[in-house]
């Protein structure tokens, strides 16, 4: 049984996702490596342990009831703890012909957005709570981005992937509320705008740069601000 702290990132296998795992396990996390990918998955794992890095791989499709389930089963079995969860699994969804303008919104893109970037937050975190309750401090971070803020309205008409990430925002403070007299303490946050695949790497902002505020709020002490949304400059306008 590993009995180092123990931090779970979906969408690990690259990009942001493998940035914080990669920075969680450089301050001594054991990194439950989340991703749907075995080939990836493994890949990932590659790289961090030729770091000194201690990880394991956890098969997880955050779209999926039964996969979410059996992650939290395979983290229980090897570390029986978990201490910090980042919520990084997230998709764009597609934009062809309009299918994010809103008035040809393709509702079929909006339903696959929101199963994964809102609801995949939802499942992987109320099957992660009971771990994370049982830790003496914990700290659960969404990724979110500032296209889902009400008052910046920043980056291209996105009427699918931006009021999903305007819904993370919400759900966060609502686990927020309920979580307050726990020692669980959660946030979202922003990475701005990264060159990762996600971008067309179209950005000259590092993953590594990108999961900065991530970690932060991963590491944050007993007296974190909670229910926030943040990026690097501070707290971010909802
Ligand atoms: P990438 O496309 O590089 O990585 C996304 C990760 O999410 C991949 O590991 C992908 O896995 C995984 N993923 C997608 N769907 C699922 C699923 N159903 N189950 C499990 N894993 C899944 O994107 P980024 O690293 O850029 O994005 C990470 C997060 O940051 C997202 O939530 C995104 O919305 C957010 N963000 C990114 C910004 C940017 O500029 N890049 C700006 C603001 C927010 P696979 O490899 O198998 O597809």
């Amino acid at each position: 049984m590993i009995t180092n702290q123990t931090a779970l990132v979906t969408g690990a296998n690259k990009g942001i996702g493998y940035a914080i795992a990669r920075g969680l396990g450089k301050e001594g996390f054991t990194v439950a490596v989340g991703a749907r990918d075995e080939q990836k998955r493994e890949t990932a794992i590659r790289s961090l342990h030729a770091e000194g890095i201690e990880a394991f791989g956890v098969a997880l499709d955050v779209s999926s009831d039964v996969s979410v389930a059996a992650a939290a089963e395979i983290i229980e079995r090897t570390t029986g703890r978990l201490d910090v969860l980042v919520n990084n699994a997230g998709i764009a969804g597609r934009t062809d012909a309009g299918a994010q303008i809103p008035s040809t919104l393709n509702l079929d893109v909006l339903r696959t957005v929101l199963e994964t970037n809102v609801f995949g937050v939802i499942r992987v975190t109320n099957a992660m709570l009971p771990l994370l309750r049982q830790a003496d401090s914990a700290r659960i971070v969404n990724i979110s981005s500032n296209m889902g803020s009400l008052t910046l309205q920043t980056g291209p008409q996105m009427a699918a992937y931006a009021p999903s990430k305007t819904m993370v925002n919400s759900i966060t403070a609502q686990y927020a509320r309920e979580l307050e007299d726990t020692s669980v303490i959660v946030n979202a946050v922003c990475p701005g705008y990264v060159a990762t695949d996600f971008t067309g790497f179209a950005s000259p902002r590092s993953a590594e740069q990108g999961a900065v505020i991530a970690l932060r709020f991963a590491l944050a002490p007993d007296d974190a601000p909670r229910g926030g949304f943040w990026d690097d400059a501070g707290p971010v306008p909802w």
